[in-house]
């Protein structure tokens, strides 16, 4: 399946991250990092994958739960997590 979306991570594959949703598989462009405060503890941290058309989709799920999350680039996410680590 040719999905061809301009994307171009130089030798990573360009379809590394594809978004979370459900019977989605478009590239993903955002990633979201959220907690659930109730089972996750303070440096715990999910990721969830979005592409445009679902970033707002799983954000509002996220956000009517009062889960902490911020989005990121996707771009910007192997940046994040290395520097952590
Ligand atoms: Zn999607």
């Amino acid at each position: 399946m040719s999905i061809g979306l301009p994307l171009a991570f130089g030798e990573e594959p360009a379809m590394r991250f594809t978004c979370s949703r459900a019977g989605c598989a478009d590239a993903a462009t955002s990633a979201i990092r959220w907690r659930n405060p109730k089972i996750h503890s303070e440096d715990r941290r999910k990721t969830w994958l979005a592409c445009d058309a679902h970033l707002e989709v799983l954000r509002d799920f996220l956000a009517a739960r009062d889960f902490p999350l911020a989005v990121v680039p996707v771009s910007e996410l192997d940046d994040a997590e290395d520097r952590d680590r």
